[in-house]
């Protein structure tokens, strides 16, 4: 049965601002453009100061082929390739709502900003390698006509990934599937690690895989269970200073709300029925709490130092040029903090992340902690990787979330992947089939080693 009408009221805590209304061109910044192109005719119209009877700016647009719900780096992403790939130039309308427009508990805002090939599921590796050849080359992408060139401050330093005797033999063989997706790694005995990274205490570590940052690219209901197909026919949107929320009616919504996509989803009715059926399965993704520490250690790794991941889970890179470390690492199930707030636990860097670090970087046995920050993982409890594309029975609701702490690098190559899969029907750069929604119901994980 086709249910005809499914309505996303979102309630007062959840929709905010409009970001912006693209009604051509790929400029994110409609509002602005708007201004521009008022003052433009305000000029050459007799009388000059001249105003509409009916200003309607603060007013959602009564429709949109597309809504996306989050404006943090994924929602960006597909609405960027969204405009870039539609034919011709301005068909499709592009909504993108942001409830925070200071960012200040969104996951890219408070990341460690780290990109790399290291992961072992080659779609993850290509999603990789596609995202670095964007962020290269990111002013063929993004540039402004007239404005100064980006610097996004892409720093390609590669990772380093130390296994001990255990897990030496796993981390060769990601290693051989990484270079079959044409990522650049290669593999170092303690040794020539000690020999290439001299700060570095070898000590337990049986293998290690060093990414260098290269440049390239790749070009791609299942049960019998009786189903409903819904789909979202307007989703309620409220401008700032507006008490009423205003419908804004769509064809499609792209839930890319991060940490909360889970509750998005619920209020598409995603996940509502009988347990253990498609239609009772929800989206697995929840908000984790994770620590990042600043610190400062004047004898600490000089300059040409990677984003290291130790085999105890703890991680570190440099952060600009002043003997400053960023680090932290993920807590056990065990140990995983409360979600309410983003305070910081002080003591977890004393117990998880300072020891195992002072032991592979003696430099850091005296350092000092400057500041901390906590964020949220958008985390995929099922397996912890991204969840892209359509739902399959709320079929117009399409997803890009779930990336559990490495979704700032898969954004560029999943926004074109979502917008594909918009526009087309099928993925046709990256095939990310592994990744879709049905994967839960049907109980089909993806096995990727390096998550972190
Ligand atoms: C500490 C930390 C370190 C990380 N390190 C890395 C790293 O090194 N490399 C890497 O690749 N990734 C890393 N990540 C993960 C990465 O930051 C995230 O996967 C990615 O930023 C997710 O982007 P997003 O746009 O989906 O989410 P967000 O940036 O959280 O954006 C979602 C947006 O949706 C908005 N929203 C939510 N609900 C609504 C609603 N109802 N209405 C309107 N708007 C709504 C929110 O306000 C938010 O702005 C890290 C994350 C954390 C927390």
């Amino acid at each position: 049965m086709l249910r005809r009408s499914l309505q996303l009221a979102l309630g007062r805590d959840v929709l905010g601002r409009g970001l912006g209304t693209h009604r051509g061109g790929s400029t994110l910044d409609w509002n602005g453009k708007m201004s521009e192109i008022k003052k433009k005719i305000q000029s050459v119209l007799p009388g000059g100061a001249w105003t509409q009877l009916h200003d309607t700016s603060y007013l959602p647009p009564e429709h949109s082929d597309v809504v996306i719900v989050g404006g943090g780096v994924m929602g960006l992403s597909v609405a960027y390739w969204l405009k870039r790939l539609e034919r011709p130039r301005g068909a499709i309308r592009v909504l993108v709502v942001e409830r925070d427009h200071t960012y200040s508990q969104a996951s890219t805002v408070l990341s460690v900003g780290g990109i790399r090939q290291q992961f072992s599921v080659p779609e993850n590796i290509q999603l990789s390698l596609f995202s670095i050849d964007f962020l290269r080359n990111i002013n063929e992408y993004l540039a402004v006509v007239d404005d100064p060139p980006l610097d996004i401050q892409f720093n390609p330093l590669g990772y380093l990934l130390l296994a001990s005797e255990k897990g030496a033999a796993v981390l060769e063989s990601n290693v051989r599937v990484q270079r079959q997706e044409g990522a650049k790694v290669c593999l170092m005995s303690p040794e020539q690690l000690r020999n290439k990274f001299p700060w570095i205490n070898p000590e337990g570590v049986a293998l290690a895989s060093y990414g260098f940052v290269s440049s390239s690219s790749h070009a791609e209901t299942p049960s019998g269970e009786e189903v409903t197909l819904k789909r979202v026919h307007e989703v309620h949107v409220k401008i700032d200073h507006s008490l009423e929320y205003q419908p804004v009616e769509c064809a499609i919504v792209i839930n890319a709300a991060g940490a909360w996509s889970g509750q998005i989803a619920e209020l598409a009715g995603v996940g509502k029925g009988p347990p253990g059926t498609l239609q009772g399965t929800k989206l697995p993704v929840e908000p984790r709490k994770r620590y990042v520490y600043l610190w400062n250690c004047p004898q600490g790794p000089g300059l040409e130092t990677p984003f290291v991941i130790d085999a105890s889970g703890a991680y570190f890179r440099r952060e600009g040029l002043g003997n400053n470390y960023l680090g932290g690492c993920s807590p056990t199930e065990e140990e995983e903090p409360d979600p309410e707030n983003l305070e910081v636990d002080h003591e977890f860097f004393q117990d998880k992340v300072w020891p195992p670090l002072a032991q592979r970087v003696p430099a850091f046995e005296s350092l000092k902690v400057r500041s901390a920050w906590a964020g949220y993982y958008d985390y995929n409890t099922f397996d912890q990787n991204g969840v892209v594309g359509p739902h399959p029975l709320v079929v117009n609701m399409y997803f890009a979330t779930g990336f559990s702490g490495h979704g700032l690098q898969q954004a560029p190559a999943v926004g074109r992947a979502v917008a594909e899969m918009v526009l087309h029907g099928n993925f046709q750069t990256i095939n990310l089939s592994p990744f879709l929604f049905n994967r839960f119901h049907l109980g089909e994980k993806v096995h990727e080693h390096n998550i972190i």
